[in-house]
């Protein structure tokens, strides 16, 4: 499962976008790629936390041409999610996705998403029919897709895990762990 951020704008969108590129890290994703738009600061942030954090197979790209992307991951059998408060609700929809044994990538705009995004995508769904954002609807959207389960992983190949504390911060060197 991969998340496809379609463009940003430089500077106003940057913090946007390696939020979405961190929660699409920290809920299960398997990789992160920033559409249309070259931006090697945002990648190089992602790939710090990986480097930390856990991560290092964790695919970073930036510059791609998403609508070519789009296309070659269909032809490859994948399928296509598209975020968009107009599509169908999460609820109505979440029980299928949880079946699909292809590749699945999601997709997530920035300024206004053109049609032909709409119309390639297998699924148009809505977290909710209010505008909010990118990093919020992605975040809820791999929840509802892997139950809560991801908000328990700890990357294999993490330097730094955390212990929880009711108070105050523990930061720990992480045990070895199997791949
Ligand atoms: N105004 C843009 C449009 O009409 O396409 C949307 C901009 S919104 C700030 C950026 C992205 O957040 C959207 O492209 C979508 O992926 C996501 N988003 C915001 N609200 C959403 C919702 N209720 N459900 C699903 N995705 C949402």
């Amino acid at each position: 499962m991969y998340v496809l951020r379609l463009g940003h704008r430089p500077e106003r969108d940057k913090r946007v976008t390696t939020h979405v590129g961190l929660v699409a890290r920290s809920f299960g994703a398997h990789g992160f790629i920033l559409g249309d738009i070259k931006d090697d600061s945002v990648i190089e942030s992602l790939r710090k936390v990986c480097l930390r954090w856990g991560g290092r197979n964790f695919f970073l790209a930036s510059g791609v041409n998403s609508l070519l992307f789009i296309k070659s991951w269909k032809e490859r059998g994948g399928i296509v999610v598209h975020l968009t408060m107009y599509g169908l609700h999460i609820d109505d929809v979440i029980d299928n996705l949880r079946k699909v044994e292809n590749d699945m990538l999601v997709v997530v705009g920035a300024g206004k998403v053109p049609r032909i995004y709409y119309e390639l995508a297998d699924y148009n769904v809505a977290i909710g029919h209010q505008p909010h954002s990118e990093v919020s609807a992605l975040a809820i959207f791999l929840d509802r897709l892997y139950g809560g389960a991801e908000l328990r992983f700890i990357y294999p190949d993490a330097k730094l895990c955390i212990e929880p504390s009711e108070r105050g911060k523990k930061v720990v060197k992480c045990e070895p762990r199997e791949e």
